[in-house]
């Protein structure tokens, strides 16, 4: 069973169009900025929200990841995978 770390909880809000804000001192402990993406998951019925990064050069910008093959992986690795596949 891994150790977990739990720490007092911050009460948030949702908005009617199903928005919620970070606390900041979260945002700032885990380095989370504008633009940047989360996976948010649903594990039995708890809400879990991960940062997440192309596979490949940890790029984290939401319009510029993309799910692919299962992975999430930004436009520009994937531009230069297709170039490889290319030239080969
Ligand atoms: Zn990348």
């Amino acid at each position: 069973m891994p150790n977990l770390k739990i720490e007092e909880p911050d009460i948030i809000k949702i908005n009617n169009n199903g928005i919620i804000k970070l606390p900041e001192k979260i945002q700032e402990k885990l380095n989370i900025k504008e633009n940047e993406s989360l996976k948010v998951l649903v594990c039995n019925d708890n809400l879990l929200i991960k940062k997440v990064n192309c596979t490949f050069c940890g790029n984290n910008i939401y319009e510029e990841l993309e799910m692919y093959k299962g992975e999430m992986v930004c436009k520009d690795c994937i531009n230069e995978t297709s170039e490889l596949s290319i030239s080969i």
